[in-house]
């Protein structure tokens, strides 16, 4: 079997969502990347968590043609594929519907850094991207997602903000590794609810000021991180 270890971190990082309740059903999907071979490992379209094992995990090239497994893979593919193009760091991707981030991403409202909990995972506000074109939606929906995605963040200019809001749509976040990019789809969601309770509290509470954030952010990222333990004691 293909990149086994590879496929057993994708499933661990799908059932990762469930155990964190952003998914209902088989909605949602995470992927992970082995940039040696050039080969995309996703989660199957359909099939429910319970009982996925490795080898449903679906591997693909970079077209997004199945390379082994009998499952097709998740609908999504073609938008995870669009986000390896744009950020070739990335090792994971993973997308949710989880309900707060999505009702930003409904709303088609960029999430605004409130706090510091935003602050040490996503440098400024999470975009939301541009509503797709009839004729985007018509041809290529899935690949045309991902080329919304790359828009967002080619006029950014920022590889900082490992998530996006797809308007009218749903959350996609990337990180080093599929495990990582759950992660960052988990702190998203957090950060999502919390400013949804801040603009209840306050509608005019204002972001956090640029020193604040740019402390937070920076003392765990970057090469002046001095957060938690230097990387070779882990
Ligand atoms: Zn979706």
């Amino acid at each position: 079997m293909l990149l086994q270890k590879l496929r057993e971190e994708v499933l661990e990082a799908n059932l990762e969502l469930v155990r964190r309740g952003l998914v209902l059903f088989t909605f949602g999907n995470v992927s992970g990347i082995s940039h040696k071979d050039n080969l995309v490992v996703i989660k199957p379209s359909g099939v429910p968590y319970e009982v996925m094992k490795p080898e449903d995990i679906v591997v693909t090239d970079m077209s997004g043609k199945v390379v082994e497994g009998k499952m097709r893979p998740s609908s999504d593919l073609p938008t995870h594929i669009e986000i390896y193009k744009q950020f070739p760091n990335a090792g994971g991707v993973a997308h949710t519907h989880s309900e707060f981030a999505t009702s930003w991403a409904q709303a088609r409202r960029p999430i605004p850094c409130f706090g510091t909990t935003h602050g040490d995972y996503f440098y400024g506000e999470v975009p939301v991207t541009a509503d797709l074109t009839p004729a985007e939606i018509a041809t290529e929906y899935e690949k045309n997602t991902g080329v919304a995605i790359r828009r967002v963040f080619e006029k950014l200019a920022t590889n900082t903000v490992p998530a996006v809001l797809v308007a009218g749509h749903a959350p996609f976040c990337w990180g080093d590794t599929a495990a990582d990019a759950a992660h960052n789809a988990v702190i998203l969601e957090s950060v999502a609810k919390m400013a949804c309770y801040t603009i209840l509290i306050a509608p005019q509470a204002k972001p956090l000021a640029r020193e604040l954030h740019d402390k937070h952010f920076l003392r765990k990222h970057g090469s002046a991180a001095y957060y938690g333990q230097p990387k070779e004691t882990k």
